[in-house]
């Protein structure tokens, strides 16, 4: 209705203004419309694993007596557990993205502690699922950005890695430097012998919400934020985030990102000027 108010308003104008117009409404109601969705999807996928937590208890507390069933059901505990730790762990990642000016507050960041930090935060999924994780080229080198941002996206990228790959698989992160002549860079890929992406899921991962199996995505606390997390992260670095796949071989998700050279240091050691 108001899409076509203004659009008589303004015919007059000219069309292509009219057609301006009209898709400047549309994007503000669309992102409205994720946001609005976005709260919404929270708030129902955190409900599911609390209320799980919450009957569970319960049938515990009933079944004191049969200790197979205590282990069962404390099996199950633990399951709805790192759903939720995972669930929380996405709104945590997406506050600190939500930062403005990401690039503000940036430092050199020592890319194997991004690494042992990604590591760290799936160590207990990749155990269950005796998937060996193995990390290299880290070592001295060093990427300019905002260090939580950072965490967040290749937390994101080993986190899918597990999520999406069978057991007794490998999950490998291999670091290098790239000179090139816009600037060096560094590239981290993560590579998994998992499920792979087709050509056309491959287009649509990177949309917020977008998930090309919302049953499994959602066993393993997917939310499908993920990756429209990794992408922005990406770009407000100047960097990118690039996918190879094949179904039922595996995927290698690059993050491409700035390296952290001498001329940045020492523009970062200069009073900023506002
Ligand atoms: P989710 O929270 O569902 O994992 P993401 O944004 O991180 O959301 O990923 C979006 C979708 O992309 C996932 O639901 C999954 O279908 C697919 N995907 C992401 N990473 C991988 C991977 N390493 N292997 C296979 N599929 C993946």
């Amino acid at each position: 209705g108001e899409a076509l108010a203004v659009s008589a308003r303004v015919a007059p104008l000219g069309s292509r203004l009219v057609l301006l117009l009209v898709e400047d409404l549309t994007e503000a109601r669309r992102i409205e419309a994720v946001r609005r969705d976005f709260v919404a999807n929270v708030s129902h996928e955190l409900k599911t694993p609390v209320g799980a937590l919450s009957l569970l208890s319960e049938a515990v507390m009933d079944a004191s007596d049969d200790p197979e069933a205590v282990e069962r059901f404390a099996g199950r505990m633990q399951i709805e557990a790192t759903r939720l730790t995972s669930l929380v762990q996405e709104l945590i990642d997406l506050s600190r993205v939500q930062n403005d000016d990401p690039l503000e507050d940036a430092e050199p960041v020592r890319v194997d502690e991004l690494v042992a930090e990604a590591i760290d935060r799936c160590r207990h999924q990749a155990g269950a699922k005796q998937i060996t994780m193995a990390a290299g080229g880290a070592a001295d080198l060093r990427v300019w950005g905002n260090r939580g941002q950072l965490a967040a996206a290749l937390g994101n990228l080993v986190e899918n890695a597990v999520n999406y790959s069978p057991a007794r698989t490998r999950v490998g992160i291999a670091a290098r430097s790239v000179n090139a002549p816009g600037g060096d860079h560094i590239e981290i890929a993560v590579t998994d012998q998992g499920i792979g992406i087709s050509d056309k899921d491959k287009e649509r991962i990177f949309e917020r919400f977008y998930r090309v199996d919302p049953a499994r995505s959602r066993a393993t606390g997917g939310t499908g934020l993920g990756l429209a997390i990794v992408k922005h992260v990406a770009a407000s670095h100047g960097g990118e985030v690039t996918v190879w796949s094949a179904e039922n071989q595996g995927s290698t998700f690059t993050l491409r990102l700035p390296e952290a050279g001498a001329a940045r240091d020492r523009s970062h050691q200069q009073p900023a000027r506002h």
